[in-house]
């Protein structure tokens, strides 16, 4: 459907030229300006909710300069108004369009605020830059003929640079919302890149009110339907790495574009190309100063995640057996003793049954919030070692504190007074917790302590739970000798 309503765009802005020669101009600048403000309004429809907002309205705002600059055209040639027109004001409105689009290409999704000033500056910058060149080729009333040379050499580069960017971009692109975009700008830019070069380098000096007038809508009606409408895309492997490093090297083009700007003014205005070339340097390397100070915090929020139970907020099981071994080891060389506890929840498996999931998880983290709060040496550490079982870590211990820990422990779940299935009295939840202690270390790995801590939790259950029982670290078995 918008399809068709492109060509039939075509089809009246051909007709009105056949049929009303007196006022083609008039009528052709209409279409011309009329094509790029549909354009501009698809774009905006299809930023609405979309991942690619920020993309979407920056080719939006383009499309307003483009028509823009050649609304200025029309007051120009039209002669609407005052005759002392402004050549210079369309060129560069024709030139600014390509600031917003390479701005798209270069400013990454879901920036943090100050990438987006850093990026934002750069691309004023680069519009200023822009602005200096064109303006010292044309005047603001005319363009001499080799300042037009000039200009269409600069339009050649910035549509090749625009379009090349977009396809590399497209391709590169392993998520849908950004091939998506950049489907569509790149399918803009390339046709927009080949009428351009058609029509500033084969096309009459005639000025506007041709028939070649009909080519200048293909771009733009191209992208407005491309926006308007969702089309499917044909599913293809990208290698996650060229994904990522074109996604991160994107802000580049942006350092590169007013490197290349900068370089062109170096004889006209030196001090403006030095200020160019260091906004371009300092701005890129700002901006992977930040990005490696987001990435760092970024770094270590995951190495607390991958340390730390998501449920209950204590050590995990990863982590658990990190500290054990190397608690162990520390217990060897120091010639102190050690001691591990496991504590397992008594019945459970009726709490889940009888109260549901939610609960038994709100009394898993209350009975872990209990066990740390018990242990309150620095060294001393509790994990989550797995389902409803805790483990506790306990350096540097003597046998009486370590004893004295795990009663403190059993009263403190106990005086939680969490209401239990299987209540005796006033007593609730209550956990069974089995002790091992080691007075020297001589063993390279901690495996008899476990065992000993796993026999006597089993004792404790067996003996009816809620309890305290302490095993007997077995003698050194022959394969947890030094190799
Ligand atoms: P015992 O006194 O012998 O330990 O009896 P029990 O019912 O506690 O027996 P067991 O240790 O075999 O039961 C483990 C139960 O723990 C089974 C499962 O429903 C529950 N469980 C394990 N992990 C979770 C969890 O992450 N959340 C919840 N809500 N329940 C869990
Ligand atoms: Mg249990
Ligand atoms: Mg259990």
């Amino acid at each position: 459907m918008v399809w068709l309503l492109s060509v039939l765009y075509l089809l009246c802005h051909g007709l009105a030229l056949v049929l009303l020669p007196a006022h083609a101009q008039t009528l052709s600048f209409s279409f011309l300006i009329g094509a790029p403000v549909l354009a501009a309004a698809a774009c905006l429809r299809r930023s609405v909710g979309s991942e690619a907002v920020v993309g979407w309205v920056a080719l939006a705002v383009g499309m307003l300069l483009w028509a823009g600059g050649m609304a200025m055209n029309m007051y120009q040639e039209v002669g609407l108004g005052n005759a002392d027109a402004t050549p210079g004001i369309s060129m560069l409105l024709y030139v600014l369009y390509g600031v917003p689009l390479t701005f798209a290409m270069a400013h990454p999704r879901h920036a943090p605020w100050f990438l987006s000033v850093i990026d934002g500056a750069m691309a004023l910058l680069l519009g200023y830059l822009f602005f200096v060149y064109t303006f010292s080729f044309v005047t603001m009333t005319d363009a001499s003929d080799a300042g037009v040379d000039s200009l269409r050499l600069m339009f050649d580069i910035e549509n090749l640079f625009i379009a090349g960017f977009a396809l590399l971009r497209y391709l590169a692109s392993d998520d849908a919302s950004r091939r998506g975009f950049f489907r569509a700008l790149a399918l803009f830019a390339w046709v927009y890149m080949a009428v351009a070069a058609y029509i500033n380098h084969f096309g009459s000096d005639a000025s506007y009110g041709g028939h070649a007038d009909l080519l200048i809508d293909v771009p733009f009606l191209l992208l407005a339907a491309a926006a308007w409408r969702r089309m499917p895309l044909a599913p293809r492997q990208v290698s996650r790495r060229l994904a990522l490093g074109v996604r991160v090297g994107s802000p580049l083009i942006l350092a590169i574009s007013l490197l290349v700007m900068s370089s062109l003014l170096v004889r006209a205005h030196p001090m403006l190309a030095v200020a160019g070339f260091a906004i371009a340097t300092l701005g890129s390397g700002l901006r992977s100063v930040l990005m490696q100070v987001r990435s760092l915090e970024q770094q270590d929020r995951l190495d607390v995640l991958a340390r730390v139970d998501g449920l209950t907020g204590v050590a995990n099981r990863r982590q658990f057996d990190q500290v054990l071994q190397a608690e162990w080891g520390r217990a060897r060389r120091s010639g102190q003793g050690m001691a591990l506890l496991m504590v397992d929840i008594d019945h459970f498996k009726v709490f889940n049954d009888r109260y549901g999931h939610p609960l038994g998880d709100a009394c898993l983290r209350a009975v872990a919030a209990a066990l740390a709060g018990s242990a309150t040496r620095a060294t001393d550490a509790v994990a989550r070692y797995g389902g409803e079982e805790f483990a506790v870590v306990l350096p540097a211990a003597t046998r009486e504190g370590v004893l004295a820990l795990a009663e403190n422990m059993r009263i403190a779940v106990e005086q939680l007074r969490l209401s239990s299935p299987v209540s005796v009295g006033q007593i609730g939840v209550t956990i069974s917790i089995g002790v091992a202690w080691v007075d020297k270390v001589t063993t390279a790995a901690p495996s008899a302590l476990v065992a000993a801590t796993d026999a006597a939790l089993y004792e404790a259950k067996r003996q009816g739970r809620n309890r305290v029982v302490e095993g007997q670290v077995a003698a050194v078995r022959a394969e947890d000798m030094d190799r």
